[in-house]
């Protein structure tokens, strides 16, 4: 048993966020108790006073492969895409080249608070089996899938559905469930990229297996065009995934920027979910995602960095734009963050949270020099929303146990 003991905040209410002193924590790195007083439960102390402690950050959307191609700018995502990121992708074909680029992205994600993320990997079968190897050793918690795509690529990267299936089975076998902590997302790159045949043994194989499917939906006028011109006959982008029965809860969709009231009303019906990818979609120039009307259909959202066309891996930089994109309380952004992260990934009754009888996923911040310790809330989450970023995470843990500093 250890208590934790330090500024404890916790975003169930989106609202308001609940406060607590002090939170106990099993040797199966469960959360006991939360607490205003100290009380007697035994075990270690660990002192974390003058410090915030939150539930761990979640990524709901990011690239592996494309985490030094960050930052390329480009005048739209189609020739981004060709210019910088299948040539970065290309090169995951070296398995010693995946292995360290791997390596220092878990690294660089628990530097950052994030616990939790869904991770696109490269279209290659055995960097994808490395990814898992290395978020397996990195202590993480993830949502890993080989990006599949079958047609507008390079060569080097087009599987064919056959291919594509029988390389999930191959790794999915391996990892999916491994240590209740690594999942397996059948992922289709995008429509653009992907044959209906191809779309439709994705999500065969994702049902047949109970994967989670991870995907990118409508985030640029232009894509959205060459979508509606590759597969004729379809009202819109959002019904293209419906009919090759790829929407469903343990689907998450990227971005869903320009979306009409009757594609929200499919995604909300499939209880399909959301990754709102703010900076990504700053930086590509993609559009605002419109968040309140997304709510009105009570669609569920996550924030995700996507990087690389996100430029910041830290969660602190996609908070402060996703305020930027829509207005909302620190406490609304900080809950998307983390139980949105958490519902998104259908992981909520164990992460998300700081309640008792969830696993002790937590980020330890100072929050100097933006704020004081005693300042008022409010005062404290805005600091930290618009300003915050690695600088301010002095420690990680994963069900209980510290994985940074390592
Ligand atoms: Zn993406």
């Amino acid at each position: 048993m250890k208590v934790y003991h330090g500024r404890i905040l916790s975003f169930e209410d989106p609202t308001s966020p609940r406060e607590y002193g002090y939170m106990a924590v099993d040797d199966n790195g469960r959360i006991v108790s939360l607490s205003h007083e100290r009380q007697d439960v035994g075990g270690e102390f660990v002192d974390y006073s003058g410090y915030l402690i939150l539930p761990g950050f979640v990524d709901a959307h990011i690239h592996l492969p494309q985490f030094h191609r960050r930052a390329m700018i480009s005048n739209s995502l189609l020739e981004w895409l060709e210019r910088h990121i299948f040539p970065a992708e290309m090169k995951f074909s070296d398995p010693s080249l995946a292995r360290n680029i791997a390596r220092e992205f878990f690294s660089a994600l628990l530097r950052n608070g994030t616990t939790t993320a869904a991770v696109y990997s490269s279209p290659h079968r055995e960097s994808t089996n490395i990814a898992f190897e290395e978020a397996a050793k990195s202590g993480i918690r993830a949502v890993i899938g080989q990006v599949l795509m079958d047609m507008n690529g390079p060569e080097e990267l087009l599987t064919t559905p056959e291919k594509a299936v029988e390389d999930i089975r191959g790794v999915a076998s391996r990892w999916h469930g491994f240590d209740d902590r690594l999942f397996y997302a059948v992922t289709p790159r995008f429509a653009v990229s992907c044959s209906m045949a191809l779309l439709k043994a994705a999500s065969e194989i994702a049902r047949r297996l109970n994967l989670y499917v991870q995907t990118h939906l409508s985030e640029q006028l232009g894509e959205i065009a060459e979508v509606m011109r590759l597969f004729p006959g379809f009202e819109s982008y959002t019904e293209i995934y419906l009919r090759a029965g790829l929407l469903g809860e343990k689907t998450i969709v990227g971005h869903a920027i320009h979306l009409d009231d009757r594609e929200r009303k499919l995604l909300a019906g499939t209880r399909t979910k959301i990754a709102h990818c703010p900076s990504s979609n700053f930086f590509l120039h993609s559009g605002v995602m419109d968040l309140e009307a997304h709510e009105r259909f009570g669609l569920t959202i996550a924030l995700g960095s996507d990087v690389g066309a996100g430029p910041f891996i830290s969660m602190f930089n996609v908070l402060r734009d996703a305020y930027y994109a829509n207005a909302m309380s620190p406490a609304k952004a900080f809950h998307l963050l983390t139980m949105g992260g958490a519902r998104v990934l259908g992981m909520e009754d164990r992460i998300g949270s700081l309640e008792p009888g969830k696993e002790a996923d937590f980020v330890v911040l100072n929050p100097g020099p933006l704020a004081s310790i005693h300042d008022d809330l409010e005062v404290l989450l805005s600091r930290l929303m618009i300003l915050g970023d690695e600088r301010n995470v002095v420690a990680t843990y994963v069900r209980g146990k510290r994985l940074w500093p390592s």
